[in-house]
C-alpha cells in the first residue's frame, strides 16, 4: 500500500512521514519504522526513487510515472516544481552524438528562484540607501 499511496500522489513528492501518515488512515498500526523499511525496499527494487530537493528531506516517488520529470527548486522559498524529462531529450541527442552516450536514467535538480521570488509581486528591497553623499 505504500507503493499504492505514492501513485496516488501524482507527481507530487511525498517524505517517508506524509507516507506513513497516508498508510496509517487504513491501516493504523503501521508505523515509521516500517515505513522506512518498506521504502528502502522499495527503493532497492527500483520501483521507488529517492529524490533530494535541496532541503535535507528524502522524497519519494514512484518510478514507473509515466511522465518523468525532473526538479526545479527554488533556494528562497523552496517550492517545486515538476519539468517534463522532455527538455532533456535535445541534450540526450548530442550526448548521443558526441560521446556516444545513451542516458539510462537521470537524476536532475535544478536550483534557481522561482517566479515569484525574482520579484515582479513586489519592489521592496530596492529602496535607495542614501546614507552619505
Ligand atoms: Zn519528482
Ligand atoms: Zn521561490
Amino acid at each position: 500500500m505504500v507503493l499504492q499511496v505514492l501513485r496516488e500522489a501524482h507527481g507530487r513528492h511525498l517524505t517517508a512521514d506524509d507516507v506513513c501518515r497516508a498508510v496509517q488512515d487504513s491501516y493504523p498500526s503501521f508505523n515509521r519504522s516500517t515505513t522506512y523499511r518498506v521504502l528502502e525496499l522499495l527503493g532497492a527494487i527500483g520501483l521507488v526513487q529517492q529524490t533530494r530537493l535541496g532541503d535535507g528531506v528524502a522524497h519519494f516517488e514512484v518510478v514507473d510515472n509515466p511522465d518523468r520529470h525532473h526538479h526545479l527548486v527554488c533556494v528562497q522559498c523552496g517550492r517545486v516544481q515538476n519539468v517534463p524529462a522532455d527538455v532533456l531529450s535535445e541534450i540526450s541527442l548530442r550526448l548521443a552524438e558526441r560521446h556516444s552516450f545513451h542516458i539510462g536514467t537521470v537524476d536532475l535538480m535544478i536550483q534557481g528562484e522561482c517566479a515569484g521570488c525574482r520579484g515582479g509581486a513586489s519592489g521592496r528591497g530596492l529602496t535607495a540607501e542614501s546614507a552619505g553623499g
